[in-house]
This record gives C-alpha cells, structure tokens and sequence, in this order.
C-alpha cells in the first residue's frame, strides 16, 4: 500500500504532517486496582512533524490490544479467531457452544471486551482438547431450549 506519499495533516495542531515513525510505544491500563506499565517495540506510528504528537494507526493499536491482553494473560483476539476457525465454527456457533451470547463473544473478539479469566482457560481447554466439546454438546442437549423463565428467582 503506497499510501504514505499522501500527506496527512495533523488532526491536532492543524498545522504539521504526519510522517510515519518505528517506535518503542508506551501505555498504561488498569489491572483490578494496578496501573500496569506495557512498552510496545518497534510500533509503527505517525507522528506530526510540528507537534510531535503521535497517532496509531488501526493495525497498531490492534498491536497494542494484543500485548496487552498477552500481559494480563488473556488469549489475544487473533489466537481467539485461530481457535474457532480452527474447530471450524462460525462466531455464532462458537458462541453458543461456550453457552454465551453472540454480541460477547463478537465483542472478545474483536478486542473490544476482555473475555475474564475464567473463561479464557474454559476456551484454552476447549482448545488443547476438542474432545471437550463433545461434552459441551452433551451437556447442552439436555438443556431445555426457547423456555421462557418462569422461576421468579432468576433476575
Ligand atoms: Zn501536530
């Protein structure tokens, strides 16, 4: 894509260009009540050329999604989509296998919700061995299906 021969003025100052840039990318996110510190090497960024701000683009801030689920020890949104294309399930299918509903799954996938920690090790078994997966059809078979809830207990 020779897409970098077009200037692009900087959305901030107005002024400067961006200019594409290799560099060590430095964030922060929350970890329960920690602040938890990720550089992400030889990132590819723009940065303007006036005020030196810098801009991710969509394939770098996808980098840095992914180191930071690798950091919280979260299956990274690409080794979700590995996992189900893998098995051979559509989003839907694999959502409805994991018992969960379709919008979260999509979700985790696309990075834009963390799947907790427990279900993360639930997809990783499912992972290590397909076999669970038989079990997790059995298991659903015998849930009763499209009941309304009747119990005044349920929320
Ligand atoms: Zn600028």
């Amino acid at each position: 894509m020779p897409e970098n021969k077009e200037k692009v003025k900087c959305p901030l100052c107005n002024d400067g260009y961006l200019e594409d840039e290799i560099s060590d990318h430095e964030t922060y996110f929350r970890e329960g009540t920690r602040n938890i510190k990720l550089v992400v090497k030889n990132l590819n960024i723009k940065r303007c050329n006036k005020c030196k701000e810098e801009f991710l683009p969509k394939e770098a801030l996808n980098r840095v999604q992914a180191e930071k689920h690798k950091k919280r020890g979260l299956l990274t949104m690409e080794q979700l989509k590995e996992i189900r294309q893998k098995l051979g399930y559509t989003q839907e299918e694999m959502a409805d296998l994991l018992g969960v509903g379709k919008k979260s799954y999509l979700r985790w996938e696309k990075g834009l919700y963390l799947q907790n920690k427990a279900m993360d090790r639930y997809i990783r078994l499912i992972a290590e061995n397909p076999e669970n997966i038989n079990i997790l059809k059995r298991i659903s078979e015998n849930l009763p299906k499209e009941e309304k809830p009747t119990s005044p207990t349920s929320p």
